[in-house]
């Protein structure tokens, strides 16, 4: 479904990823796990097309999506929902939602994306005059999941889902994770909760200072001593 073949970014001097390469398949979780500044934003955004490589390929589909701007690549099936939940903090829930819809000018297409938004986040739904800014972090974060499950997206993206949230909200946001993958769409997630991430994913790949160092099947890398080590605090 997803493909990403030898990407280079630079940042000035500074190479954020030296040529990575890897694939997600249809249907599956995917974690992206690594320590800070190992590339794994950097990854994600240029991905989604917020950022231009230096060199390298990402293909979607098969169709190479490495030129083509963040907005478009959203009506190509991808959404992504960016470190930090970025919700628009002066607009409402229900609006925050209507903005993920940008794509799509079909009614109906519209309101269905809404029930199932609100099927999975009936919290967002108590809550959907609530200005954005108001809601708590967890919620906040829900709303950042359901904006880009608005464009009713094949793939989604997510950036660190459970920093900065109590482990009650952790919990939470990765049941919905899961709920979301067995829905039917494919995620590729980026989590310094290595535990909880590699526990609901098929397989993963571990990042250092712009490099994949380590990938593999989740329940293998569980195990793997340099992992509990370095990831797993064991
Ligand atoms: P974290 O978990 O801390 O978010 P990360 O794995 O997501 O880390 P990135 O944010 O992708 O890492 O950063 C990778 C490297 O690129 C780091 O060394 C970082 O300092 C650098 N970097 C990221 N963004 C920029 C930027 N806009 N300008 C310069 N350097 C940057």
């Amino acid at each position: 479904m997803l493909e990403v073949k030898d990407l280079i970014v630079n940042y000035g001097v500074i190479q954020a990823l030296k040529g990575i390469s890897f694939e997600v398949n249809e249907g599956e979780v995917i974690a992206l796990i690594g320590a800070n500044g190992a590339g794994k934003t950097t990854t994600l955004q240029t991905i989604s097309g917020m950022l231009q490589p230096t060199s390298g390929q990402v293909l979607l589909e098969g169709t190479d999506i490495t030129k083509v701007p963040g907005h478009k690549i959203v009506s190509m099936g991808m959404a992504h929902v960016p470190e930090g939940r970025r919700v628009f903090p002066g607009l409402t829930v229900l609006e925050n939602l209507k903005m993920g819809a940008y794509t799509r000018s079909n009614k109906k297409e519209i309101g269905d994306a809404f029930d199932r938004v609100y099927e999975s986040f009936p919290r967002l739904k108590e809550r959907q005059n609530q200005l954005a800014g108001t809601l708590s972090g967890g919620e906040q974060q829900m709303l950042a999941m359901g904006r880009a499950l608005m464009s009713q997206p094949r793939i989604i993206l997510m950036d660190e889902p459970s920093m900065g949230l109590s482990p009650i909200y952790v919990e939470e946001i990765f049941n919905i994770i899961q709920e979301i993958s067995k829905a039917g769409t494919t995620v590729l997630l980026v989590e310094q909760n290595a535990k909880k991430a590699l526990a609901i994913a098929d397989r993963a790949y571990v990042l250092e200072t712009g490099n994949i160092v380590l990938s593999g099947d989740a329940k293998t890398l569980m195990n793997d001593d340099s992992i509990k080590k370095a990831y797993l605090g064991e």
